[in-house]
């Protein structure tokens, strides 16, 4: 049994002077330091859009950000434009110091639909590889942090569970966007039902002493 760490979107325009700041979101940086040590595999995911995106609320005229329309034939949030490819605000923050063996997987680069998960996107269409790199690795469990909890961490431990992976959520790991206040609670309840084992960063399990 091989055990992954998966570090999602720590990246500056999710941070609080950032272009879609997830509230308290610079808090886990410290956790994603050290979590690593305790683990031989280590990935981390990427939002990564091209200017165009159709997330973007500022590319569909007479939409605000909130806005829920139709993307690629699913219900799709409108977002502040956040982490184009290339730009200061897709770099991961600057405290986060990810270890150089770590497999960097970027994801939403494709206009035309958005990805929440580390895995595929929206639609379940297209694979980042991130699948095929854990198999490749041997890995049975993977542990999952960071941003946001009620969407990219939400929707990568969902596509863990249903790939077969054994799934833990790290809680204190994560913070939620929380567009609607109780949208942290329902991913959290969503994530359980998959399956999911919700653990804090101080589980045994996580330091390594099973
Ligand atoms: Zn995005």
């Amino acid at each position: 049994m091989k055990k992954a760490l998966i570090i999602v979107d720590l990246q500056n325009d999710f941070m609080p002077t950032g272009s879609l700041p997830v509230p308290h979101g610079e808090e886990v940086i410290p956790l994603a330091n050290t979590l690593q040590t305790y683990f031989e595999c280590i990935v981390a995911t990427q939002d990564w859009h091209p200017k165009n995106h159709g997330s973007f609320a500022v590319n569909h005229p007479g939409r605000s950000v909130g806005d829920i329309i139709e993307l690629a034939g699913l219900s799709q949030v409108l977002w502040p434009t956040h982490c184009v490819q290339a730009t200061q605000g897709a770099e991961f923050v600057k405290a986060f110091t990810l270890i150089p063996t770590a497999k960097i997987f970027q994801k939403g680069c494709n206009p035309t639909i958005d990805s929440y998960s580390g895995f595929f996107d929206n639609g379940h269409t297209q694979s980042t590889g991130l699948k095929d790199y854990l198999l490749a690795c041997q890995i049975s469990d993977v542990y999952v942090m960071g941003l946001a909890l009620d969407y990219c961490v939400k929707y990568t431990v969902l596509d863990a569970c249903q790939l077969g992976f054994t799934t833990f959520l790290i809680e204190d790991g994560c913070r939620g966007v929380n567009l609607k206040k109780d949208d942290s609670a329902t991913a959290m309840q969503e994530m359980r039902l998959a399956g999911a084992n919700v653990v804090q960063s101080t589980d045994k399990k996580i330091l390594g002493a099973f």
